[in-house]
């Protein structure tokens, strides 16, 4: 059997941080099911924030000021001290992903340059041009690879061990060999990424199925706040690409079929840079309220960045022009951009604390996968990028004080042997042929969890999405896929991931239509206002006996910030 000391689960920014700052002590092993470099994290645009004050706008930035922001922004359900946390730490992390070799783009005075961005005082992300999730991934896997960490490449994890509240490794299963492998760790570490792909219209890569998510859930560790989901406003119409904040954070304007810049009625100040969630609101309206314009693929709304000029737009935005030539044939310096909103973050995750540990002795998560929670009900862009790198490291140290500390874990192998079988069960099964496919169970989900738990939502049709999702739970059961081979066979992957895509889901139209009030991202029709009453508190779904989730609520951490209309 494979053991190491540590084990990371996730290629993405949060794992490699975490890899990079565990691998000079302890035995690390990185199991990712694509390469690194094809983690989701390499799609990021626009940038990653830090109150650096190198703006000549943002001279008198701080700590304090980000978190701030980012409580506002998370409509105050963002745990206070998370915040601090994460804030504290954004300036030294962005100088170290800079020593480390980040080539981020520069004012004319040779510093770090920073934009604005949505929600936040001051211009204060930090980007390389439009692909600063390129240039961070790269400097971090380079890292990784000199340190000399053990990677896994295309192994995909399909459970997690955990017994008698401790967790003992996971079992993988290997695409080139198609082999089952159970490996042995002290702790593991999950940056298994977001759960996009449980929603049709997303920016999200294929790979973010958020089953990484769904495994702990139903290895028994809670979830928090998963019916918190951002909706990013401006995605290509057709391919939901994403058209990064930093367009508007260039400057670029929103205009209805009217040729109105309609967010001066909603959002007169903040105008295009309002919070995603409100943005996303906004085009919503405009296009329900038939101000939308017409396209085979849908209705859209104009993103317009030609006042900007040829040579910002090619400097700046360049991938953002390359997408728009490739996969709609517009030229942004010429003409607008057609976009829709469509799903892109998941702030809801896995229960952990400040350190990313879990109630699950040697299980701990970060990033997008994990809810500490720091973004509360809507992120802010630039924050996420933040979150992976600082509690990638956070997470690191904090292993590494516990088994400093004596508490280095000797996990069991029989734990691990039973929960193989049990796999080796399930492929048999899927193996089987089945009236049941995958794929199309997979479509009925993303369009009902995109109609009926998206941007609007109403119980009415919280309760058609529930009932349809344990529809496909019990039609799962039936699921058999075409070929039984198990080398590189993406649709036996799928067949298995669906099954915590499902958990998924479960809880977060469970969680959206519990929760009776609007908050951030989660905006009922049928209660439109925040209650801080009786809601300022995280929602925490736990495995019940049955299978079906157990809620319950936790109270949010409040420092500094009393709460405060968000307007
Ligand atoms: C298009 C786009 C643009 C974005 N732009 C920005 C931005 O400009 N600024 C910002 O702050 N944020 C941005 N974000 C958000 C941010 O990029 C992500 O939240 C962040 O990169 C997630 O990193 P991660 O390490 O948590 O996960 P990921 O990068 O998603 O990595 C997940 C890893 O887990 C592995 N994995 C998952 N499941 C399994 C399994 N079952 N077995 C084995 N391995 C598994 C995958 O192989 C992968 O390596 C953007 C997101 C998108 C989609």
């Amino acid at each position: 059997m494979i053991a190491h000391d540590i084990l990371i689960i996730g290629g993405g920014l949060t794992g490699l941080r975490a890899a990079v700052g565990l691998c000079d002590r302890f035995d690390v092993g990185l199991v990712t099911k694509v390469y690194p470099l094809r983690s989701h994290s390499i799609a990021a645009q626009g940038g990653i924030n830090a109150p650096l004050a190198n703006n000549p706008e943002s001279r008198d930035d701080t700590w304090e000021k980000h978190s701030f922001d980012t409580v506002k922004g998370s409509d105050y359900l963002a745990d206070q001290d998370a915040v601090e946390l994460m804030c504290r730490e954004a300036a030294p992390i962005v100088y170290e992903m800079e020593h480390w070799g980040c080539p981020f783009s520069r004012f004319p005075d040779g510093t770090i340059a920073q934009r604005p961005f949505g929600g936040a005082g001051y211009p204060r992300t930090c980007y390389s041009a439009d692909i600063t999730g390129h240039v961070l991934l790269n400097t971090l896997y380079e890292r990784a690879v000199a340190k000399g960490v053990r990677v896994y490449p295309e192994w995909v994890v399909t459970s997690l061990c955990v017994e008698d509240n401790r967790c003992h490794g996971v079992v993988v299963l290997d695409m080139h060999s198609g082999e089952l492998i159970p490996i042995r760790a002290g702790t593991t570490f999950f940056g298994t990424g977001g759960y996009g792909r449980v929603f049709a219209n997303s920016t999200n890569a294929l790979i973010n199925t958020g089953s990484g998510i769904g495994m702990a859930y139903t290895a028994g560790i809670p979830l928090k706040d998963m019916e918190f989901v951002q909706f990013h406003p401006t995605t290509l119409i057709g391919t939901n690409i994403l058209m990064s904040e930093a367009c508007r954070g260039e400057g670029a304007t929103l205009l209805n079929n009217q040729g109105e810049r309609f967010m001066g009625r909603y959002a007169p100040t903040a105008m295009e840079l309002a919070p995603r969630d409100i943005v996303s609101r906004c085009i919503q309206t405009e296009i329900n309220e038939g101000r939308g314009f017409d396209h085979p693929l849908g209705k859209y709304i104009e993103l317009d960045l030609r006042h900007l000029g040829e040579k910002r737009i090619k400097e700046r935005l360049t991938g953002i022009r390359n997408i728009c030539l490739d996969f709609v044939g517009i030229d942004p310096v010429k003409e607008p951009i057609p976009i829709m909103p469509g799903q892109h973050y998941s702030m809801g995750g896995i229960d952990v604390d400040i350190q990313g540990a879990s109630e699950v002795q040697g299980f701990y998560a970060g990033g997008e996968c994990a809810c500490v929670s720091v973004h509360g009900a809507n992120r802010l862009g630039g924050n996420s990028l933040l979150d992976t790198i600082v509690f990638g490291k956070l997470a690191a140290l904090a292993i590494t004080e516990e088994i400093a500390g004596g508490g280095r874990r000797q996990p069991d192998e029989k734990p691990l042997l039973r929960l193989r079988n049990e796999v080796e069960a399930k492929l048999k099964r899927l193996a089987a042929p089945g009236r049941e496919k995958t794929a199309i169970l997979q479509q009925e989900m993303n369009a009902t969890l995109f109609a009926k738990a998206g941007i609007f939502r109403i119980a009415k049709e919280m309760e058609e999405a529930l009932a349809k999702v344990l529809e496909l739970k019990e039609r799962y059961r039936h699921c058999g896929v075409t070929s039984p081979a198990r080398h590189m066979n993406y649709e036996l992957v799928a067949a298995l991931e669906m099954e915590y895509m499902l958990e998924v889901a479960h809880t977060t139209v469970l969680g959206a239509l519990l929760r009776q009030e609007s908050r951030g991202a989660h905006y009922r029709n049928d209660f439109p206002s925040r209650n801080d009453r009786d809601w300022m508190k995280h929602t925490i779904a736990r495995r019940g006996p049955d299978g079906d989730p157990v809620i319950s609520y936790r109270e949010v951490t409040v420092t500094r910030y009393q709460p405060m209309e968000r307007k």
